[in-house]
């Protein structure tokens, strides 16, 4: 029999975890999916986990759980460090492992413009970790802001300024605004209306949702402004420091919370040819997924930058969709033979974003259509729901967002701090 080819895949994000949950019961290969995570997560939720309206685990699941039954699968944890395409050799944290395929698909990270005070001192919101730091961040300094004498100390803890007017920075400042309204007012009786502070979302482009329709644009505009979240367009966030957001039109908002959903760049490893990164720093591709350079080297997802797909000339979207398809198109050419590989061809399923609790946007394939409100918001649930890795986690988020829907409020506002041990 012949012998069994290794495949690591560096990263179980949308386009990793598919791939080998696809590959997983192969007669061909042994896979090896490596993360620095032992969990599985769903990025879209995470301004929900970060603002106490979910909690962490609905909305990420062990590896070792989800692969059970993926026999040819083994799961590793570490952090790539490195890459030696020259002894088809990965480094880890914590180790080496050698492959006969290599499959990258790490995803992207923040990108802060090589500006250092914003890198330090904002909140990213990318991962869990981002997300439950900031839960802990905006609930400490609410009660911080209740001891308070000096009522400008305590505006600067209660106004929030979020940099990237995209779908993260959208949905963040509507339910930051619905916390707002529904829940500090209640549960922190020390404070008046008047301490509020306000909520900004700032934006370079010309408006919000800007890879969206038109139609999707002035509503989610005119919703924030009912939501009473200050827009500024046409503007950059150009420092932080001092407790305080410079921006480009010489704006200085006093804040201790600048909320960072402003840009990203793939994240790149030592190893690879400096010619084989493009844009965004991602790995430039052919439509099959193999990277610019190597014969045994693919690249998935937001890492991937792939080039000869005639409606994308500049690469796909970083959306979780590429990262699917492409994970799918690459498992069925791996398990053929190479003259009937299926060249990588982006189908657009249209584009959603939440504005709040009961109202969204949606644009169809190629924008033609468009949905806004309850409709929209009712399209978003489904899809999200059905997004989640298992069924229970499905039964819990929609339990918890009926609870959302009809109370307005939830009840994960717990400020957690693990202690730290050695490990
Ligand atoms: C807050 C937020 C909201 C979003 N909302 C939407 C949305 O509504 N709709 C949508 O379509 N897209 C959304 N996106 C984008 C979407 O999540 C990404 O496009 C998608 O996750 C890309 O999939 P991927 O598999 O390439 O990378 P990811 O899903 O990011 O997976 C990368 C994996 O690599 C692992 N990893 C990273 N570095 C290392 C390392 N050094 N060593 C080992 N493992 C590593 C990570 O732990 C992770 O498991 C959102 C993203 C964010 C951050």
């Amino acid at each position: 029999m012949k012998k069994k080819q290794t495949i690591i895949v560096v990263g179980g994000g949308f386009a990793g975890l598919e791939l080998v949950k696809r590959l997983g019961n192969s007669s061909k290969y042994e896979l090896i999916l490596v993360d620095c995570n032992n969990y599985n997560f769903f990025p879209p939720l995470i301004y929900q986990v970060s603002t106490g309206f979910m909690e962490p685990s609905a909305i990420s699941y062990p590896f070792r759980k989800i692969l059970r039954d993926k026999k040819s699968v083994h799961f590793r944890l570490g952090a790539l460090k490195e890459v030696v395409p020259s002894e088809n050799k990965i480094v880890l944290n914590n180790g080496e492992l050698k492959y006969n395929i290599l499959v990258m698909a790490t995803g992207a990270e923040s990108n802060f413009f090589g500006n250092t005070n914003i890198e330090e001192k904002s909140l990213p919101m990318k991962t869990i970790s981002d997300a439950l730091s900031l839960r802990n961040v905006i609930l400490t300094r609410l009660d911080r802001a209740t001891r308070l004498k000096d009522s400008q100390e305590r505006k600067k803890l209660l106004t929030f300024v979020v940099a990237g007017a995209g779908p993260t920075g959208v949905e963040l400042s509507g339910i930051l605004s619905e916390m707002r309204s529904f829940i500090i007012t209640k549960d922190y009786p020390e404070l008046s209306k008047e301490d509020l502070g306000d909520i900004y979302l700032i934006d370079g482009q010309d408006a919000v949702l800007a890879a969206m329709s038109k139609n999707s644009q002035n509503y989610t505009h005119s919703q924030l402004n009912k939501l009473n979240v200050k827009i500024k367009l046409n503007t950059l966030v150009k420092d932080f420091k001092d407790e305080t957001v410079y921006l480009s039109d010489n704006t200085q908002i006093p804040t201790k919370n600048l909320i960072w959903a402003a840009g990203i760049s793939a994240k790149a490893f030592k190893g690879f040819a400096k010619e084989s990164y493009g844009q965004g720093k991602r790995l430039k591709t052919n439509v099959f997924n193999l990277v610019d350079g190597y014969k045994n080297i693919y690249a998935l997802g937001d890492s991937a930058l792939v080039m000869g797909d005639d409606n994308y000339p500049n690469g796909h979207p970083q959306l979780a969709q590429p990262a699917l398809q492409q994970a799918k198109n690459l498992a069925h050419n791996l398990n053929v033979a190479p003259q009937e590989w299926t060249p990588f061809t982006y189908k657009d399923k249209g584009s959603l974003a939440i504005i709040g609790r009961n109202k969204a946007v949606m644009d169809f394939p190629k924008q033609k259509y468009h949905l806004k409100g309850f409709s929209a918001w009712f399209i978003w649930i489904f899809v999200h729901i059905m997004g989640l890795v298992n069924f229970k986690n499905k039964v819990r988020t929609l339990y918890n967002w009926i609870g959302y829907y009809i109370y307005k409020d939830q009840s994960f506002r717990m400020i957690i701090k693990p202690s730290e041990r050695k490990s």
